[in-house]
């Protein structure tokens, strides 16, 4: 039996994996991320460490350039983090490994999981949004994953706000108060001087956080006519969260579209992943497959 390598690579730790699926992970190693060349050499390291993977995928946080016809297919393109913008990724992958590599942005591949083996399972139009160190969202329209332009970037809209019920500015180094900006796990500890893990399950930072979750919920919703949405990330280990912000988009759509899901099983609508905290890692061997097959 072929077996697969994933890299989920994120702005604090990159995660690789061997194996087929999620009841075949045979090795898991997480890296700190520090500088490109270091990360790179210790995947690297891992994967040659561990035998003969037919393909690797890759799930980068970005923003990245998914392009295959482009001449920086593969690199992280603008990220402000430090020592990141431009590095060619899957090149460094590919030069190094030898076999044919997949890349694509954190979410799209953390949604091509869920469609595999979790919460998106026989779904052809639906989104995977991640709410963490940052916000990001990506998914399938049509049975295709989201691709354009470039990549949607769904963390960055702006959010209808009250001023005088949140007068906190906002943490997007590019546009404040967006949707990142404002309900982001840095946001909510610059909003609150706590970090949102260490806040109380009953504290007006979930009320808030829900309605700013809600409302882009909403506009996704309105945009996307996704099937369901799939909510990960560390924020949303609040678990509490789930039943407000599906409250919240009940009322924001006021019976506006009306379809069964929305008005009558929400709670099978709004959910969070079918593997858990997985869903990149393992998207990223279903991505090896696809890049094996191509
Ligand atoms: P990343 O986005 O870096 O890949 P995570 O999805 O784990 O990683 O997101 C990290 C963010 O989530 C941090 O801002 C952290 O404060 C927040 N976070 C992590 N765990 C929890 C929790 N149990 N409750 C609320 N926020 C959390
Ligand atoms: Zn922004």
């Amino acid at each position: 039996m072929q077996l697969w390598g994933g890299i989920e690579g994120g702005g604090t730790k990159f995660v690789c994996a061997v194996g087929t699926g999620p009841d075949d992970l045979r090795e898991v190693a997480r890296f700190d991320t520090t500088t490109p060349a270091e990360t790179l050499e210790r995947v690297v390291g891992f994967f040659r460490g561990h035998g003969d993977v037919a393909a690797v995928g890759i799930a980068s946080f970005g923003p990245v350039d998914p392009d295959p016809h482009s001449p920086t297919f593969g690199h992280i393109t603008t990220t402000p983090k430090p020592g990141w913008a431009h590095t060619d990724v899957a090149g460094a992958v590919t030069d190094a490994l030898g076999v044919p590599v997949g890349f694509d942005t954190d979410v799209n591949i953390a949604a091509l999981g869920e469609w595999r083996w979790g919460a998106a399972q026989g779904l052809d139009t639906f989104l995977y949004l991640t709410i963490g160190t940052g916000i990001g969202g990506g998914g399938m329209a049509n049975g295709q994953l989201m691709h354009g332009l470039v990549h949607p970037e769904m963390g960055h809209i702006p959010l209808p706000r009250d001023i005088a019920r949140d007068p906190f500015e906002g943490s997007c180094p590019y546009h404040g108060d967006c949707l990142e900006g404002l309900a982001s796990g840095p946001a909510i500890e610059a909003r609150w001087g706590q970090s949102a893990e260490e806040l109380p399950v009953y504290h007006d930072a979930w009320t808030l956080e829900a309605e700013y979750l809600a409302q882009a919920l909403v506009s996704f919703i309105c945009t996307l006519s996704p099937q369901r949405i799939v909510m990960g990330g560390g924020v949303m280990e609040q678990a509490q969260l789930f039943a407000m912000i599906r409250r919240r988009v009940q009322e924001l759509l006021n019976g506006y579209v009306a379809h069964a899901s929305i008005l009558e099983d929400i709670a099978g609508y709004i959910v969070p992943p079918g593997l858990g905290s997985r869903s990149g890692v393992l998207g990223a061997i279903a991505l090896a497959q696809r890049a094996a097959a191509e």
